[in-house]
């Protein structure tokens, strides 16, 4: 669904992304771990076009990613993503955060997505909030609100950037929950995260980058017992 193709980035001289080659499939969840600065948020914002990178190619389900325009805007919409800060519109309602971008870019009824922005808000168990705003609900809540408006665009994949980081302790669960059950919904994710309890649980495949390069992909049960490369050993060694 998601090919990524010898794609290289620069931020000037710094060689942020580095031949990165990356199959997802259809319904495949791909966690990526890696040190502060190997170019994870980088690698997810540049597979959604907030970033142009300068050789190479992504494409999704086979169309590739326009350079920008109508057809952009479009790939955007499949491409649902959810970061570190929940990015609510805090003079909004929740249930109006749900709502807007299909009502707006996909030209949805409002009956209509408001019926289904109350579905997804069910789903992620802040329902009874819908008339709310973002600062009146928790960190967790804001960013479980965050994943249900993503989800309100129909998006065929989904990228997460270090969705919990931001997150007191006791919230993570609640958002890695979510998560998990969309996983085993069946839709396509890519999931940047430090959470290896969800990697182990919900990954197909772990995704390891230093230094602007994928050095390492296993399934999680190979890539935590038995990892291959010095980085990825001294990695895990320092975070497990
Ligand atoms: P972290 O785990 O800390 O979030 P990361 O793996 O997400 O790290 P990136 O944010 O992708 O790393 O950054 C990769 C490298 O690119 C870093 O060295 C960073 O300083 C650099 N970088 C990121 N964004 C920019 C930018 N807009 N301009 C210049 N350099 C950047
Ligand atoms: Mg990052």
């Amino acid at each position: 669904l998601v090919v990524l193709d010898d794609v290289n980035k620069h931020f000037g001289d710094l060689h942020v992304l580095k031949d990165i080659n990356l199959t997802v499939h259809e319904g495949e969840v791909v966690v990526v771990i890696g040190p502060s600065g190997s170019g994870k948020s980088t690698l997810c914002r540049t597979i959604n076009r907030l970033e142009n990178f300068e050789s190479g190619s992504i494409t999704i389900d086979g169309t590739k990613l326009p350079e920008e325009g109508k057809a952009l805007a479009q790939l955007r919409a499949d491409v649902g993503m959810v970061f570190q800060s929940f990015n609510l519109f805090s003079h909004k309602t929740i249930l109006e955060n749900v709502t807007l971008g299909p009502v707006k870019a996909r030209g949805k009824k409002p009956a209509e997505a408001k019926k289904r922005a109350m579905e997804l808000l069910e789903r992620v168990g802040v329902a009874h909030q819908a008339e709310k705003y973002p600062a009146q609900l928790s960190g967790g809540q804001q960013q479980r609100v965050a994943i249900a408006r993503s989800l309100a665009m129909e998006p065929r994949v989904m990228l997460f950037d270090e969705p919990t980081s931001a997150l007191d302790p006791e919230m993570i669960n609640e958002v890695l929950d979510v998560m998990t059950s969309l996983a085993h919904s069946g839709m396509t994710m890519i999931v940047v995260t430090h959470e290896m309890g969800f990697a182990r649980k919900a990954a197909d495949r772990v995704v390891f980058m230093s230094d602007g390069a994928i050095v390492e992909e296993n399934t999680p049960e190979e890539f935590f017992t038995n990892p291959q490369s010095a980085r990825a050993k001294d990695f895990l060694g320092k975070i497990l």
